[in-house]
């Protein structure tokens, strides 16, 4: 079997090609990321450097190169993405980037207008909806309380476990800034 034949017995090895209709491009989508602070992003050339920077890639499908060349076109089907959530922020692409392009902030300025849309994954509404419920994001179990007790500390540590007073607090700062109704009342699971 030759080297090519071989290739096509797997699927996995083979090129994925997408059609992009023209009736997907959105000029305003690409005028609104540019003008939200990554303005400098429509000189990217496509080299691939923060792709094969990225410490999510290695996990996840992200594929750092492919997002910023979708907003740039004005594809703004890349707000419904899921990659778009694998980003943890760590400005590796943009220490990278030849163009010094701001690319961590082309990917946090797309995530606010995904939210903004309605797009918003499910653990990140289930995590803004703990830190409006408990104060924290990962809520103290009974495991945690007694590895407290083991280590010879409180049962709970000194935030709004124990002062229930400060998170009337979290949750006004909350509502003032509308993350509540915008990420927990709008975060309904919307895919998978
Ligand atoms: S490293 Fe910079 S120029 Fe290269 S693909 Fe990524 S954003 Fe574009
Ligand atoms: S900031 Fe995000 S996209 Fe850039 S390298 Fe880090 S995880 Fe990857």
């Amino acid at each position: 079997m030759s080297e090519l034949e071989q290739m096509e017995e797997k699927p996995t090895q083979r090129a994925v090609f997408e059609v992009i209709r023209s009736s997907e491009f959105d000029p305003e989508f690409a005028k609104v990321v540019a003008s939200s602070g990554a303005d400098e992003i429509v000189q990217c050339f496509q080299c691939g450097t923060c792709t094969g920077s990225c410490p999510m890639g290695r996990v996840s499908a992200i594929r750092t190169r492919q997002i910023i060349r979708m907003a740039v076109l004005g594809l703004k089907k890349v707000l419904a993405t899921d990659e778009l959530w694998h980003c943890t922020t760590c400005g590796t692409c943009y220490d990278r980037c030849p163009r010094d392009l701001k690319v961590t902030e082309a990917i946090v300025v797309m995530r606010m207008l995904a939210v903004r849309e309605g797009h918003i994954p499910p653990n990140l509404a289930r995590i803004v909806g703990y830190v409006y419920q408990y104060g924290h994001a990962v809520p103290i179990n009974e495991e945690i309380r007694n590895l407290r007790k083991k280590l010879g500390l409180s049962e709970l540590p000194p935030t709004t476990h124990s002062y229930p007073q400060a998170l009337e607090s979290v949750q006004k700062a909350m509502k003032a800034t509308s993350i509540y109704e915008t990420v927990v009342e709008r975060g309904k699971p919307d895919r998978g």
